[in-house]
């Protein structure tokens, strides 16, 4: 004999093959079976016993399972790991089935492509994005991404120069990224979080994707979706998507929206860093949200509301009509907080009208989410009726003047669906008496069935004298007549006895059973003629996805408008003036997170002010003076502006900004773990490539990761070719007081420090920003106050003294004071390779440890001699 596989394993390799990239979960009657290496895998992920199936003649295969009762939480966990789950199904009755069993895949879950709520964040969008690879040649400095959220129905197509695709796919944050087989070098390295799906590279033919759209959304050419020739990459990559969405969902495509088209220039692009510094909506530490600007943000009072608002952070807007027509708004609520009130009490009642109206359309909402699509919709008219009176013109008349709460679909949903419809259609009523007349005949019926069967109770205890008999209902039996032991002597003959019990016996007589016939059948048919009512209800929903989806769009956007209106009130935020000037102007800025951490008016406010003619500053101040604060308030201050809100400040104008950069020097980088100089320097070069004379970088002790004149001299480098060949607004915060004499040199540089005052030995930190740079680093003061013990404060100061009066002679040295030159860009890479002193590398390879005091002496003389030797 040939060690033939069974048929049923022969069933599953056939399936399996077609789906290698997931686990298959293979249902055999009450358990998904998962078998060889997938068996393995579930093993290890989920922590399930791992066990052996027989298979015929050939080798046992390794086997898991989980029940299909608990297999919700087990298919989450799986896509959570970055796991694609396949749910194979038995598609025929296995008692009819003549040999194996049909199954097939009738859904594909992974990260990216998700609908549970147990995997799905209400305050974020879960995006899949299709990324085109560059064609080489013509065009390949643009990149097409089309993203799809399945839960909410969004598709965006997206066109954006190659350098930009890292910010942008920061800003989307997709949970699984399709790519062309064998274009992955294309992905930037910090999207690794994203499981990643390569297809063929036919599937992001441009051509095809065009039939396939046009399909889509049922229109006669692209056109009329907006897209044009522009556009072609992004199309490609829509193509490769769909038919990726298609083979997840083989029962249908999910409804998607029309596509939002996004052009370069529209938004301002963040970078990862940036994004991170700022701690927009991650906080360095950690990565949750606390200690974030979305933290101080968020008080919106729907998740659209919320992912609106998340949104807007990472895509601050760069036109000064679009800030303003924001801004408008805010005003108009910001100075109503009656209004203000109303509105925001009215989007209390506002449920994931996006995501309830998805899953309607994809067919997968229960009885109680229809119901609350339903009520949410019926509470817009109160959002329309608060809107009211402050939407005197801009942006708010402009949605009154469209207003849609689908009223005709509210009304119906309210209607059919009874008010507190249960999770799933079948014991408790889902559709409310009135709505169907057949429904409410088979009630009738069944209602009678029951009333006759409790009048059974009542006539037989007459008739048989026994008391305490009672009809009683189960599973199994159906309906009975129990009688106790002691009277089991009453029974009458046309008792048939049914089954024993430990203090009697259970009973049916034909009439009994002629009653639980008519109740059964009714209950099954009003069973079945709720789900098919329901089923018409929630698909009538379904039918109206896109209008559903522009209402969400709506109120996700007065959601926001209102937060931030709100948030400005509470904390004392004022309108920003947006120009298209220069000039970046802040009176009284304060950090929006920071000052949230103490005390209210502990926090010191700081004036900025940068004209063309003095657009750059090198802010210097000892270590914990609040240097890194004020950078970062600057910085925030400009976004918050850009994205609409009002700023904490007394008083702001914002000439609009084209994009924010923000690095961190090393030592300070707690980002991603990493803190070497090579990314230090990687991400500052970044800046010098992308930054124009519209940007404002912000730099926090760039070139610390390195040797202190290796430093400062890079700083130096990057400071005059910032000053010199970009010509941006520029705030460069570092404890090497050698740069500001950077300032007689550099026209448009100013120094300014953070303020503190000495007090005896002591030092007072006033975090005030004023004029001129600090004179001393103050290190060995914040030392002290750190509580290094007194001898080892005092030796510190005999060797800073000591230090300080060599310090003059390398500045000599290293040109720090030599004349002002304009190096060509690849004098400066000579400085970004620059080795280390040899002093630096002969200390980095001695083992202290290992030395005895007289050979460390010896060492320590020999290096001071060499470092005193010219280089
Ligand atoms: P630096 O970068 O100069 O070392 P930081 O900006 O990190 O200093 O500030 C150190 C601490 O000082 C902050 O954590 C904060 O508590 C406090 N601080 C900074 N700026 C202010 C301010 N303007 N008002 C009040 N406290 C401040
Ligand atoms: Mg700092």
């Amino acid at each position: 004999m040939t060690a033939a596989p069974t048929p049923l394993m022969q069933q599953y390799r056939e399936i399996k093959a077609r789906h290698q990239n997931a686990i298959l979960f293979f249902r055999m009657g009450e358990f998904y079976e998962m078998f060889y290496e997938d068996a393995d895998t579930a093993s290890r992920v989920l922590g399930l016993t791992l066990t052996a199936r027989n298979n015929g003649g050939a080798a046992e295969v390794p086997l898991a399972g989980v029940p299909v009762k608990a297999a919700g939480d087990y298919v989450r966990r799986l896509v959570q790991q970055g796991f694609r789950v396949a749910i194979c199904e038995q598609v025929e009755d296995p008692r009819v089935a003549k040999g194996v069993v049909r199954r097939e895949v009738i859904e594909t879950v992974t990260p990216g492509v998700a609908y549970s709520d147990d995997l799905l964040d209400g305050g974020r969008n879960n995006f899949i994005c299709a990324v085109s690879s560059p064609a080489r040649g013509a065009g390949a400095d643009v990149v097409g991404i089309a993203a799809a959220d399945v839960s909410t129905g969004e598709l965006r197509l997206i066109t954006t120069p190659a350098s930009e695709l890292d910010p942008l796919l920061a800003r989307i944050a997709p949970r699984e990224i399709l790519l062309a087989a064998g274009s992955t070098q294309h992905l930037p390295p910090s999207r690794s979080d994203a499981l990643i799906t390569e297809r063929e590279l036919w599937e992001f033919d441009e051509a095809l994707a065009r039939d396939d759209l046009a399909r889509q959304f049922s229109v006669l050419s692209l056109d009329g979706l907006g897209i044009d020739a522009g556009d072609s990459l992004a199309v490609g990559a829509a193509g490769a998507l769909l038919r990726y969405l298609r083979e997840l969902q083989p029962a249908g495509l999910p409804q998607l929206a029309r596509p939002a088209i996004e052009r370069p220039g529209g938004v301002m692009p963040l970078d990862e860093m940036t994004r991170r510094n700022l701690e927009l909506v991650e906080s360095l530490r950690g990565g949750g949200s606390e200690g974030t600007l979305l933290s101080v943000l968020d008080r919106t009072g729907t998740p659209m509301g919320a992912r609106l608002l998340r949104h807007w952070i990472l895509a601050p807007l760069t036109t000064r009509e679009a800030i303003d027509a924001r801004l408008d708004a805010v005003e108009r609520l910001a100075q109503d907080p009656a209004a203000r009130e109303a509105l925001r009490d009215a989007l209390d009642d506002v449920r994931d009208v996006e995501r309830l109206g998805a899953k309607a359309a994809a067919g997968r909402s229960t009885p109680r989410e229809l119901r609350a699509l339903g009520d949410s919709l019926a509470a817009l008219p109160a959002v329309a009726s608060a809107v009211q009176r402050v939407a005197t013109g801009g942006r708010l008349a402009e949605m009154l003047a469209t207003w849609d709460d689908a009223a005709e679909l509210a009304s119906h949903i309210r209607a059919t669906l009874v008010e507190r419809p249960p999770i799933m259609v079948g014991e408790e009523t889902t559709i409310a008496p009135g709505v169907d007349s057949d429904l409410d005949a088979l009630r009738e019926l069944r209602d009678g069935g029951r009333d006759a069967i409790a009048r059974i109770q009542s006539d037989e205890r007459t008739r048989t004298g026994i008391a305490s008999l009672k009809v009683g209902f189960n599973k199994v039996f159906g309906y009975y007549i129990e009688v106790t032991k002691s009277n089991l002597h009453l029974v009458p003959p046309d008792y048939q006895r049914r089954q024993t019990i430990t203090n009697g016996e259970r009973f049916v007589t034909a009439a009994l059973k002629e009653h639980e016939e008519r109740v059964l059948s009714a209950a099954e048919r009003i069973e079945a003629r709720e789900r098919e009512l329901f089923e018409q209800v929630r698909a009538s929903a379904g039918r109206e996805i896109a209008r559903l989806q522009r209402i969400a769009r709506v109120v996700a956007e007065l959601d926001v408008l209102a937060t931030f209106a709100d948030v400005a009130a509470r904390e004392g935020y004022t309108r920003p003036a947006i120009t298209d000037d220069f000039e970046l102007d802040i009176v009284a800025g304060r950090h929006p997170v920071v000052e949230r951490m103490m005390p209210r008016d502990k926090f010191i406010p700081n004036d900025l002010h940068l004209v063309h003619d003095a657009r750059m500053i090198i802010l210097t101040g000892p270590n914990m003076a609040g240097k890194s604060t004020v950078l970062r308030q600057i910085g925030l201050i400009a976004l918050m502006a850009q994205i609409g809100s009002f700023v904490p400040a007394a008083n702001a104008r914002v000439g609009v900004i084209d994009r924010i950069f923000t690095r961190v020097g090393a030592s300070d980088n707690l980002v991603r773990g990493q803190s070497t100089f090579m990314v230090e320097m990687s991400e500052t070069s970044a800046i010098l490539h992308t930054a124009t004379a519209r940007s404002l970088v912000l730099l926090d002790e760039i070139g610390r990761g390195t040797a202190t004149y290796d430093g400062v001299s890079i700083a130096w480098a990057v400071t005059e070719h910032v000053h010199e060949k970009i010509g941006c607004k520029t705030v460069f915060a570092t404890h090497y007081h050698e740069l500001t004499q950077l300032a007689d040199e550099l026209s448009a540089l100013r120094n300014y420090n953070v303020a503190v005052r000495e007090v005896g030995e002591q030092i007072l930190f006033l975090h005030r920003l004023q004029p001129g740079g600090a004179d001393r680093s103050y290190g060995i003061e914040v030392g002290r106050l750190a509580g290094l013990p007194q001898p080892v404060i005092a030796r510190a100061r005999e060797m800073l003294a000591l230090l300080e009066g060599e310090q003059l002679v390398r500045g000599e040295q290293l040109g720090v004071r030599a004349p002002r030159r304009h190096p060509a860009p690849t004098d400066q890479l000579g400085l970004f390779a620059a080795a280390p002193h040899p002093v630096v590398e002969r200390l980095a390879s001695v083992d202290v440890n290992a030395m005895t005091p007289l050979e460390a002496l010896t060492l320590l003389a020999s290096l001071s001699d060499e470092a005193r030797r010219p280089a």
